[in-house]
């Protein structure tokens, strides 16, 4: 069956199928061809400082969206002299904007045109890496990825921001230099969606926020816990889905990561700051991803979620079973694991 293009400008469309219901983005702009897949052809790694595009975004001046100084915004001069922190359009969007929103149904299936927002979050330095970061640093990028939350969450058709950190080839980043990406699409994450449904079931039935009964129970049972603070936790998942899995949550329960105070950012910070740092000695540098997970901004009242961030290091590859079965293999009790950290 094939689906006829009328928007050739979108890089990719959306797609949903009946069974699952989730939404995938289909690349049908970047006109990959099929050979490309071959597996002798490597995906490309950007690593040297001269070539890596991170490294010169004077270049891009021009494209730049946000700019951050030593902790503080800033307006884009000249030379760029100082800036630490950076938000830039995506050079290979998965998304992008568009005046109006196209979705059809086609037959069985829905399709949607892969209109949205794909922004990169860069940190100056070439080869320093959050988990080498001071509390002030990592501070500044979650004010970077907060005030970024802010202006997309009320753009037209969003529903949906997604911010992700891919740390090491291993992890999918294709440049070195550390970055982040946000991207701001017309639907929910179906993982998110998932989570959504099952929170509000729980709240029906046990008149109960499920996230604050497992926090409470947690701090109860502290086994799990690598580091807190006044405002948050950090801890190891009890059925946690890859070894050293950790997942940085507010005590305070907050379903919007939106509503953040600048108080409560730089107890977010410190808490994020031990976890990632933890990992970096812990486990000698190893690949990992992490990313933000906070009630969708549709508009409706999701009082039932609790925001947070998960970590997933890269410490196996995902083979056959989890693919099959949806059931992830974790090589390491999270008592054990969480017991290991807290001694970094
Ligand atoms: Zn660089």
């Amino acid at each position: 069956m094939a689906v006829k293009k009328k928007h050739h400008h979108f890089p990719s469309e959306l797609r949903s199928g009946p069974i699952s219901e989730d939404w995938v983005i289909i690349a049908t702009g970047r006109a990959k061809r099929p050979e490309t897949f071959k597996k002798e052809t490597k995906t490309e790694f950007v690593e040297d400082p001269k070539t890596c595009p991170f490294c010169h975004m004077e270049k891009e001046k021009d494209k730049l969206i946000l700019v951050f100084s030593k902790g503080k915004k800033t307006e884009v001069s000249d030379d760029l002299g100082g800036w630490t922190t950076l938000v830039a359009p995506n050079k290979y969007p998965a998304l992008i904007f568009s005046p109006s929103l196209h979705a059809e149904k086609v037959g069985p299936y829905k399709r949607m045109d892969g209109a949205g927002y794909h922004e990169v979050v860069i940190t100056r330095d070439h080869t320093r890496s959050m988990g080498q970061f001071s509390v002030e640093e990592v501070k500044e990028v979650m004010d970077v990825y907060h005030e970024r939350y802010l202006d997309l969450m009320n753009e037209p058709f969003i529903q949906y921001v997604s911010i992700f950190h891919n740390h090491g080839k291993e992890a999918g980043a294709s440049i070195y230099h550390p970055h982040s990406q946000i991207i701001a699409a017309p639907v929910i994450d179906p993982d998110l969606n998932r989570a959504v449904l099952i929170a509000q079931e729980h709240y029906k039935k046990h008149k109960q926020i499920v996230y604050k009964e497992m926090n409470e129970w947690e701090m109860k049972n502290p086994d799990r816990i690598v580091f807190q603070n006044k405002e948050f936790l950090v801890l190891c998942p009890f059925a946690s889905k890859a070894a050293f899995e950790m997942i940085i949550s507010p005590k305070r329960h907050l379903p919007y990561f939106e509503r953040t105070t600048n108080e409560e950012r730089k107890y977010l910070a410190e808490a994020m700051q031990a976890a990632l740092s933890k990992l970096y000695k812990g486990l000698n540098n190893p690949a990992y991803n992490f990313y933000l997970h906070t009630a969708p901004c549709d508009g409706k009242d999701y009082y039932f979620y609790q925001w947070h961030f998960t970590i997933i290091p890269k410490t196996a590859a995902i083979a056959g079973f989890e693919l099959a079965t949806g059931i992830e293999i974790s090589t390491i009790e999270p008592e054990v694991a969480a017991e290991f950290l807290r001694k970094q």
